[in-house]
């Protein structure tokens, strides 16, 4: 296995030790608690000790602590899915009044927060080609809050140069938040340059069991992990004890959950790229992709998760069928499972602008899972056959 995920699967290995009076678990406890007990009215006010549920409990603490030995950052808070990781975020670092920018190719449901509740409590958003500098530089100015990254963009996998946006907003003093969700953290730090917040969906490859949504956000400096935690406190937001638990029994074995999808990710793009039936193959690890320089300076690794165009421009019928015949990949939203997934992007693509002329045919979303590469190659090349047949 890679030298970096061994390392971290050591790390892991000893996080979150409990003891409960004279028991030691190698697990930490699952304690459920609304309310918790003092004996000295005065620790009732401590601000430094845990006073009441809302705060988390020893197991919330423990994960936190894990995601932030994995990612960095002065601190983190734990929500309840993903999505309320990204609007968690936008709240922390946005006031009314501001401007947020984000990339055109950002996680669909965000956009809406953005153009939604965000909109509602007068904060404005506009949207940016991710790879597109010139047009950052023209939108990000005085009355910037935010400015918004996901490296790479949701479905269509263009990565962003987080460097000269970084420069950009630190030139107007704004805030800078990253959905980070496709790096897992280990792929991609963001802390070291110089992103104010990143955002994690642990529903994906932290939890890796396809049962159960969280998600996270860590911020870089002391202070603005200070905003994070009376922003989520204010909202109430906290997620219960038996899912953190999970999430964090989801960790250990992360790291050897993505050498190994990474692997396959990487065979199931290589051979999708010599196919007749494939236009282009989305995966920024292939050198053919056009930000491939991009990842070889910012990420040591790749997720399982990539997209692929079909050529011809087949239709709809076609494509259909193809997703149909397939019996290994399953068709189904989210990924970073065991199980490999499938999606036609196209329906969610269409808030983009016309797809035709954006990509060279439909785009499919693929996520290895832990099945046998071989094995998803096969599936693969054999419902082929229903866009010809
Ligand atoms: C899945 C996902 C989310 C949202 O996570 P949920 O737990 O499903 O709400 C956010 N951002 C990205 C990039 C994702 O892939």
């Amino acid at each position: 296995m890679r030298p970096d995920l061994e390392a971290l699967s050591t790390r892991l290995a000893k996080l979150g030790r409990i003891a409960v009076g004279e028991d030691m678990a190698v697990n930490p406890p699952i304690q459920r608690a609304s309310t918790l007990l003092f004996s000295d009215p005065d620790d009732l006010e401590d601000s430094a000790r845990r006073s009441y549920g809302t705060d988390g409990l020893a197991i919330h603490a423990a994960l936190q602590e894990a995601l932030l030995l994995i990612e960095g950052g002065a601190g983190a808070w734990l929500t309840p899915s993903g999505l309320a990781a990204c609007s968690l975020a936008l709240l922390t670092a946005s006031h009314a009044g501001g401007e947020i920018v984000l990339p055109e190719s950002i996680y669909k449901p965000m956009r809406r927060v953005a153009d939604g509740v965000a909109a509602r409590f007068g904060v404005v958003a506009r949207y940016a080609p991710p790879r597109d500098i010139e047009a950052h530089a023209a939108l990000i100015g005085p009355k910037t809050c935010a400015v918004v990254m996901e490296s790479p963009g949701s479905l269509s996998m263009e990565l962003q140069d987080v460097r000269a946006i970084v420069a950009l907003a630190e030139k107007h003093q704004a805030a800078t938040i990253i959905d980070n969700t496709w790096s897992a953290g280990v792929f991609f730090k963001p802390f070291e340059h110089g992103i104010d917040y990143s955002v994690q969906a642990l529903t994906k490859y932290q939890n890796g069991h396809a049962d159960v949504l969280m998600g996270a956000v860590l911020a870089r400096t002391p202070s603005q992990a200070q905003r994070l935690r009376d922003t989520a406190y204010d909202l109430g937001l906290i997620v219960s004890p038996d899912d953190a638990y999970l999430v964090l029994r989801g960790l250990r074995s992360m790291p050897l959950r993505l050498a190994r999808q990474e692997q396959t990710g990487f065979a199931l793009a290589r051979f999708l790229a010599t196919r007749p039936e494939v236009a282009s193959v989305l995966h920024p690890g292939l050198e053919e992709h056009p930000d491939h320089a991009l990842w070889r300076r910012d990420f040591t690794g790749a997720a399982g998760v990539f997209a692929f165009t079909l050529a011809g421009h087949p239709p709809q019928a076609r494509v259909r069928a193809f997703l149909q015949r397939l019996k290994l990949f399953e068709l189904g939203y989210s990924w970073g499972g065991y199980e490999s997934l499938i999606a036609p992007c196209d329906p969610q693509l269409a808030c983009r602008g016309d797809t035709r002329a954006r990509y060279d045919g439909p785009l499919v979303r693929v996520s290895a899972g832990l099945e046998a590469a071989e094995a998803l190659t096969a599936d693969l090349a054999q419902a082929f056959r229903a866009l010809t047949d």
